[in-house]
């Protein structure tokens, strides 16, 4: 995939665990998205009604389900964001100084 940005620059988004992407899930799915994995995958797994394997697939399409993606322009800082409608909506930052990680991962 690769988004267009309107300052010029190009989002690439062709692999896994890119520093300018995330996955939002909303705040009125996640409450929802935990009592998923727990009624479909804990509960099932810890009764053995559920194979390892079949729970990682679940925990997967469960919060799949739920999330919606966001990349951020390096260039710019402007976020883009998969919106309801299937469209990208974009954002400008404040100001020229606007983080251009806030989408990374915290350091471990
Ligand atoms: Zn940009």
């Amino acid at each position: 995939m690769k988004i267009g940005c309107p300052c010029g620059a190009s989002i690439i988004d062709q692999t896994d665990k890119l520093p300018y992407k995330a996955h939002l899930i909303p705040d009125q799915a996640w409450l929802a998205t935990f009592d998923a994995i727990d009624e479909q995958i804990i509960d099932p797994l810890a009764g053995g009604k559920l194979t390892k394997e079949a729970a990682y697939h679940q925990a997967r399409l469960i919060i799949g389900h739920s999330a919606r993606s966001i990349w951020q322009c390096r260039a710019c800082g402007r976020l883009h964001i998969d919106g309801l409608d299937g469209q990208l909506q974009c954002f400008v930052p404040a100001g020229p100084q606007a983080n251009r990680e806030v989408l990374s991962a915290r350091p471990s």
